[in-house]
């Protein structure tokens, strides 16, 4: 067999479930590997609690270096309460945070899908979710998050005061909302844009900002405003009129988790954060699974690991340009839910509960 591709993907496995979940993508890297004539130089490090652990920071410069050369990052989960009381600069997510920002990743997308077979996980009435496909697009690096100045400080009366600072420019509103309009090009051409223009500043530049974007390069697409209590509202009644939202960190943050919900589980749910594309077309990325570490089911073998699969098909579609084995997996993922296979998170009555490893196993025997 002729090889053709040699791809570097660097996988953070991390803390809780995180190990468990990417075990499960390491088996699908090596099935590509051994049957598809493809490449993928795997490395493995540390990221998160573990690390803390190891080497006393969330991550090292080491790490991060390996990450900056990386055609893509595949991260499990980080955190947990054995680091809930480390200083704030030192806590597992600091990693992730850490991450985000220096490889300047901007975007992030999560897909909110609610698969056919798992209608019923879902709190929401059927005829609300069944079919719903939405992809939400949330600024990562900017906004509240990151805004100076920040802290908590004594204040003249005996009292403490705590300060965060929501700031956004014209450009980093202008690049995600870029992303989300070549992203609707190839949905259903509809971009929904939310902030809170009624009360903030920065929300009214972003109403701007993103009509003026429009107006000049993506005329085509239907560009709707909604507010984002309202879109919070709107996601529980009628999910379903969205296609592409985009939206600031704070809010993206909230609303795609509960976004996240309409589909039953949080096991299921993969997303990418993308960068800025180089000369040469291409450009820093990190997937991972929405999830958090679920220190309450570690080691137990009731990890769902469908969320980081997927978010290794993003990897698949998004970095590494290979469209058609994003989709034999995704196939495959349909395929073994159609079959009645199921982790503990997403079992009901009349299928067959199965583990992290043997749903990875079984995703596995479905690709072509
Ligand atoms: P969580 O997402 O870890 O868990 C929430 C609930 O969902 C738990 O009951 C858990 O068992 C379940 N769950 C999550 N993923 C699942 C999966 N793949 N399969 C089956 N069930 C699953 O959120 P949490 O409990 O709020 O946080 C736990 C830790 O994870 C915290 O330390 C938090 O800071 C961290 N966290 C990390 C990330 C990340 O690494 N990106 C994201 C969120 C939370």
């Amino acid at each position: 067999m002729i090889k053709i591709k040699k791809r570097k993907i660097l996988l953070l496995p991390g803390d809780g479930i995180g190990p468990e979940v990417i075990e499960e993508v390491k088996k699908i890297i090596n099935w590509l590997n051994k049957n598809k004539s493809l490449d993928f130089e795997i490395d493995e490090d540390l990221a998160g609690g573990c690390s803390y652990d190891k080497h006393g920071t969330p991550i090292t410069d080491e790490v991060f270096y390996k990450a900056l050369e990386s055609e893509a990052v595949m991260l499990g989960a980080v955190g947990g309460p054995k680091w809930d009381n480390l200083d704030f600069s030192k806590k597992p997510e600091r990693a992730l945070l850490k991450l985000r920002k220096e490889l300047k990743l901007f975007a992030n997308l999560r897909p909110a899908i609610c698969f056919k077979q798992l209608v019923d996980a879902s709190t929401l009435k059927p005829e609300i979710v069944s079919g719903l496909d939405i992809m939400i697009v949330r600024e990562l690096t900017g906004g509240i998050y990151f805004g100076e100045p920040r802290g908590i400080k004594p204040i003249d009366n005996g009292e403490r005061k705590g300060i965060n600072t929501h700031t956004y420019t014209s450009s980093e509103i202008i690049r995600v909302a870029k992303v989300a309009f070549d992203l609707a090009k190839k949905r259903s051409n509809k971009v929904t844009s939310c902030e809170k223009s009624n009360v903030m500043e920065a929300g009214q530049l972003w109403r701007e900002e993103v009509q003026t974007l429009h107006d000049k390069e993506y005329k085509d697409i239907e560009l709707n405003h909604m507010l984002a209590d309202n879109c919070a509202m709107q996601l529980l009644r009628n999910p379903k009129q969205f296609d592409v939202i985009v939206t600031d960190n704070l809010f993206g943050d909230m609303l795609s988790d509960q976004a996240s919900m309409l589909t039953g589980s949080l096991g299921l749910l993969p997303s990418a954060s993308l960068g800025a594309k180089n000369k040469d077309g291409k450009m820093r990325a990190m997937y991972e699974p929405i999830h958090g570490s679920a220190p309450d089911i570690a080691g137990t073998g009731a990890a769902n690991p469908i969320a980081t699969i997927l978010s290794f098909g993003m990897a698949l579609k998004y970095s590494l340009d290979m469209d058609k084995e994003a989709q034999n997996l995704e196939n495959a993922v349909q395929t073994v839910l159609d079959d009645g296979l199921r982790t503990k998170d997403i079992m009901s009555k009349g299928n067959k509960e199965v583990t992290t490893s043997q749903m990875g196993d079984a995703i596995i025997s479905k690709l072509k």
